[in-house]
């Protein structure tokens, strides 16, 4: 039997994208007081962590309430933080992984959607291989979709992740220099990142090479810079931000891995032209010898260990958001 489409909920759309309220696509939707509004949230839920008797009260919050967690894509950092937010506001939730061979765009997915809908699912949590696929589900769902990552669109809750980092080590994004470096072309994370990062008045910069950051990649928000040199770009970086080489989306590019790891590896010798206070950070997972040296990886002023822990509190701030908890 087809599955059909089930009857519409009683929670609204988002008239200005078609999709269930509470829905987190992209940042480039999202205002900046909104995303304020989840900084706040989160930073609440952070300190209610750290303590163990409010921790237990959390688990209140999302009693009950059922959290689906569709990864169609491989995930490490954003699956298990979506999971343990989920269960430390006492939500119940069901992981359904695929592997990325078998998925189809279309029908296929929209009747995944459909299945889990009607299991009960009351949020859907998606990360999938094709742009813009969080979009299709949530058209067609009458329960709030958060986009995890979709092909080389948006990860929106890493940039919300990454921004919240970026707070609580600099007082403030506006002016603040973000220099993001690698493979900025095929990178869902730069994307979000920029969109943020421009709504608070940051300065971005992207350095990288032709390959992997082509010169209209300057058109993505108003104000972005490219440098193609980075000894130059980290002279005045605050926050740098360093991405993997996607391998996996790298078909029909011709680039020399030797010459990317000469001349855009982050080692020790080129952190000392840094500030002393610029903050390096990495979304994950993140290549040893590759994009970044270990020594600076585990150095002091890396952020990357404590950016995935701040994908948990960041990340209940998005789950209380789509089910339209305020507190
Ligand atoms: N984990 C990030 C993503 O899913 C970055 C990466 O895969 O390199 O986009």
């Amino acid at each position: 039997m087809p599955i059909s489409s089930p009857k519409p909920a009683a929670r609204k759309s988002n008239p200005s994208i078609g999709v269930p309220f509470g829905s987190l696509l992209d940042i480039e939707h999202l205002t900046a007081k909104e995303i304020s509004v989840i900084f706040e949230n989160a930073s609440r839920f952070h300190s209610r962590l750290a303590k163990n008797s409010s921790r237990q009260q959390l688990t209140k919050v999302l009693a009950g309430r059922r959290v689906a967690l569709l990864f169609y894509e491989a995930s490490t950092r954003t699956r298990v933080s979506f999971e343990f937010a989920a269960k430390n506001l006492g939500a119940v939730t069901t992981v359904v992984t695929a592997a990325a061979s078998s998925i189809e765009k279309g029908e296929s997915l929209v009747d995944t959607g459909y299945t889990i809908q009607a299991t009960g699912a009351e949020v859907v949590v998606m990360r999938h291989p094709s742009s813009g696929a969080a979009q299709l589900l949530a058209q067609h769902l009458h329960v709030p979709v958060i986009n995890a990552g979709d092909g080389m669109h948006e990860h929106p809750t890493q940039a919300l992740l990454d921004a919240y980092t970026m707070l609580r080590h600099k007082k403030s994004l506006r002016g603040l220099n973000v220099l993001i470096v690698g493979d900025i072309f095929h990178s869902r994370v730069a994307r979000s990142n920029i969109q943020l990062l421009s709504k608070f008045g940051a300065h971005v910069t992207l350095c990288g090479p032709p390959e992997l950051l082509p010169a209209l990649a300057s058109s993505l928000a108003p104000g972005i810079e490219i440098q193609r040199n980075l000894e130059n770009a980290l002279v005045t970086a605050d926050v740098i931000m360093m991405l993997r080489v996607q391998k996996e989306r790298l078909e029909g590019l011709n680039l020399n891995i030797a010459d990317y790891v000469a001349n855009y590896q982050l080692t020790p010798d080129r952190m000392r032209l840094a500030p002393r206070d610029a903050v390096i950070m990495h979304p994950g997972p993140m290549i040893r010898g590759m994009e970044i040296t270990a020594e600076v990886a585990d150095g002091p002023q890396s952020a990357i260990v404590e950016q995935v822990a701040n994908g948990v509190p960041v990340r209940m701030a998005v789950l209380t958001r789509a089910l339209g908890i305020k507190k």
